[in-house]
């Protein structure tokens, strides 16, 4: 098969790595990669929304099947484009369509859809401009700490998290009123707050039956001990060890099987993948939300982690007998670090020259924002590279991910030294 992945973080690093190793994968595609990817297929320079140039690749280059990273394009509608298409539309997208991606795409509707189909969650209501002044008066009505939700896509920015009733007023007035968030925040749910662990269990689902891949735990805080400010994430590590089989059974039977169920009921196709963020409180499980693609460390950490061909696994999800595919996961322990560049999550440094890849010796070097500057690699975004190791148990997957994050060397490089610690 020739397959086309969409996108160009580690995650997409990731797939590509975990594809390219299938017999089944001929020609591997990346668009529009980094300069990781190249190693795994070939990078096509193209927008990861550029429907019309993604459409021209599929032709001329047969692909056979697309894997689409990002939430973006999805929530854009990248699978109903291939869909309404005569020339694609017999070329699977695994990732769902605009309607199914709405999970992510409107916390609203998500909420919505928890609310519909019992799976717990926060207890919440939504408003938007014309009902502000409700909004303010349920909020006097709320404990606090109250978390405020834009109902839209903020790229991971639209959640604020108020420990006083001015803040909290003060800040539904700017999302709807101002449009802090841009559209995003035209409406705005505003949620309890849940006290627990978070982790994220993620389902892959042909829309009929599921697979649930490895449970993992990311880092978004970029200081040392869980400080500072939220980033895309600075680790990961799966498994999770609080999250036992008792608990994964409760995530199963109250989460997993209503939501798959409840997109059926509703006659909502959904091909791909359901990222659940969750919150563990006091050892039951509740939904903070969900994305309708793979995370971004968590995928690093995840794929190595599986032992079936991944391929077999999309081709179940296209073809709809999911439920016939072998599906192993290694008892291993995977553990992920973020090299970031130097300022981030702020404005951060780019174009330095990366070295001591060649020095990475007990680690899968997945790359997320580097590009190709002549013969060097360069740093291009704020996430630079994820630093993955596999080992038997989790202090050395741990330790040999750090050490090996330590050997790579760009100008203002940063990584957090403490990723997995607190779970041993
Ligand atoms: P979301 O985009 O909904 O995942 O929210 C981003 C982050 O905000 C989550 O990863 C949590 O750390 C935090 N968060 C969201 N909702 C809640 C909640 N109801 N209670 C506590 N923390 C929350």
């Amino acid at each position: 098969m020739n397959i086309l992945i969409i996108g160009s973080g580690g995650r997409e690093s990731a797939f590509a790595w975990k594809l390219s190793q299938s017999a089944l994968c001929e020609q591997l595609y990346i668009a529009p990669g980094n300069a990781g990817t190249g190693q795994y297929g070939t990078n096509v320079n193209l927008k990861v929304t550029d429907f019309e140039g993604i459409k021209t690749l599929v032709l001329e280059k047969g692909i056979n099947m697309v894997l689409v990273g990002p939430e973006e394009p999805l929530v854009k509608g990248i699978h109903d484009f291939f869909l309404a298409d005569e020339q694609l539309k017999n070329v699977p997208v695994i990732g769902p369509q605009q309607e199914g991606a709405q999970l992510e795409g409107s916390k609203d509707f998500s909420k919505q859809f928890m609310q519909r189909h019992n799976i717990p969650t926060a207890a919440s209501r939504t408003f938007t401009r014309d009902t502000l002044q409700d909004g303010l008066e349920y909020l006097a009505t709320q404990g606090l700490p109250i978390v405020l939700k834009a109902d839209g896509l903020a790229a991971g920015k639209g959640v604020l998290i108020c420990t006083s009733l001015q803040e909290a007023q003060q800040e539904l007035i700017e999302m709807l009123n101002e449009a802090k968030f841009g559209d995003a925040s035209s409406k705005v749910v505003i949620e309890q707050f849940l006290q627990g662990i978070e982790l994220s269990v993620f389902v892959l689902t042909d829309g009929n039956s599921y697979k649930i891949l490895p449970s993992a735990k990311d880092y978004k805080r970029i200081g040392e001990g869980d400080t500072g400010l939220n980033t895309g994430g600075m680790g990961s590590v799966s498994p999770v060890p609080f999250a036992d089989e008792e608990f994964l059974t409760k995530v199963e039977q109250r989460i997993v099987i209503p939501t798959v169920e409840g997109l059926k009921a509703e006659g909502i196709p959904y091909k791909g993948f359901i990222f659940i963020g969750l919150m563990n409180c006091e050892g039951e499980p509740y939904t903070i939300e969900y994305n309708c693609r793979m995370g971004d460390p968590e995928t690093e950490s995840v794929l190595p982690r599986i032992e079936s061909d991944m391929v077999d696994l999309l081709l179940g999800v296209a073809e709809g007998n999911l439920i016939e595919k072998q599906f192993t996961i290694s008892p291993k322990v995977a553990a992920t670090v973020m090299c970031v560049a130097g300022g981030y999550p702020g404005e951060y440094l780019k174009n330095k020259v990366m070295s001591g890849l060649e020095n990475v010796r007990g680690s899968i070097a997945f790359h997320a924002g580097t590009g190709m500057q002549g013969d060097d690699v360069i740093t291009t975004g704020g996430r630079v590279i994820a630093i993955t190791s596999l080992q038997d148990d989790m202090f050395t997957a741990l330790q040999q991910a750090t050490l090996d994050a330590s050997r790579i060397y760009y100008d203002g490089k940063y990584f957090r030294k403490d990723i997995g610690f607190d779970l041993i």
